[in-house]
């Protein structure tokens, strides 16, 4: 049986309410594995993930390391907080640390207004800043705060959430910190995640895509989440958005980037697509 016989005989199409448009349902069923490490030989994209992570089972030597056995270039990546790095010395020491090392040097706050604990200076030193929209404040209608990835995420009104959601990506994007690359963009909860297509509509992408624009923000295609998704790649190259590889690992998923790989082949993403850091490393 092919797939859309399947699909019509369990009664997906139908009860998507949507035949004739690709429904998620359809959407996620015909994504074929996405192991690319054939990547055909045309693709014509720099092999960069800017969103690694250091943890206790990786180190910046098995970074390194995984560097140089795969040709990737990575971005490391620390969380901006009080505990860690809240002041200029602690980002100063965060920095020098990393600099005799082949890799980029990333920033990742997690608040707005993170940038007046810091001077302009050393925010400078460092390669780039990635923000996330993946905490969203007032996420339902008890006023409740949404991390995006919790499963058990409590959403009454989805169109109540995708306001405030929208809200808190246009305070990320059109804010006063310094920001380089907008992180991890369109991930849904759980509850909502059905909805996926009727929330995400042409309008809300194409003001994103305005806000990226007005201040040239790059947008991450992160590989842990497989965002962003194929209808709004094409709509942001086309417009000229710059794209950037992210990965958001720390430990032996580091170094796959297959959804990275196959989104940008299918999406016909090159190198003027990208954005690469002014530095030269290694
Ligand atoms: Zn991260």
């Amino acid at each position: 049986m092919d797939r859309k016989t399947f699909l019509q005989t369990t009664g997906l199409l139908v009860a998507s309410g949507i035949a004739g448009k690709t429904s998620a349902a359809e959407r996620y069923l015909s994504h074929e594995p996405l192991n690319t490490s054939h990547a055909s030989p045309a693709a014509d994209f720099p092999l960069m993930d800017l969103h690694v992570h250091r943890s206790n089972t990786q180190t910046i030597d098995d970074i390194v390391a995984k560097s140089k056995a795969t040709g990737i270039r990575f971005g490391v990546m620390e969380n901006i907080n009080a505990r860690s790095m809240g002041n200029n010395e602690q980002m100063k020491a965060y920095i020098d640390s990393l600099r005799p090392y082949p890799v980029y040097i990333g920033l990742q706050p997690m608040e707005l207004g993170w940038s007046k604990n810091f001077s302009p200076e050393v925010i400078a030193q460092a390669d780039y800043v990635t923000m996330d929209p993946q905490v969203v404040p007032n996420g339902n209608t008890y006023g409740e705060t949404i991390s995006v990835w919790v499963y058990a995420s409590y959403i009454d009104d989805p169109e109540y959430f995708m306001e405030s959601n929208m809200k808190h990506y246009m305070n990320i994007l059109t804010g006063n910190d310094p920001i380089n690359i907008f992180g991890c963009p369109f991930f849904l909860p759980a509850p909502i995640e059905r909805l996926y297509d009727k929330l995400w509509t042409k309008a809300r992408l194409q003001q994103v895509i305005d806000a990226l624009l007005a201040k040239n923000i790059a947008i991450e295609i992160n590989d842990l989440m497989r965002v962003p998704h194929e209808e709004f790649i094409l709509m942001a190259k086309s417009a000229g958005v710059k794209f950037t590889f992210g990965s958001d690992t720390r430990n032996q998923q580091t170094g796959r980037m297959d959804y990275c790989k196959y989104i940008a082949e299918k999406c016909k993403l090159t190198r003027n697509d990208f954005f690469i850091p002014e530095r030269q490393i290694g």
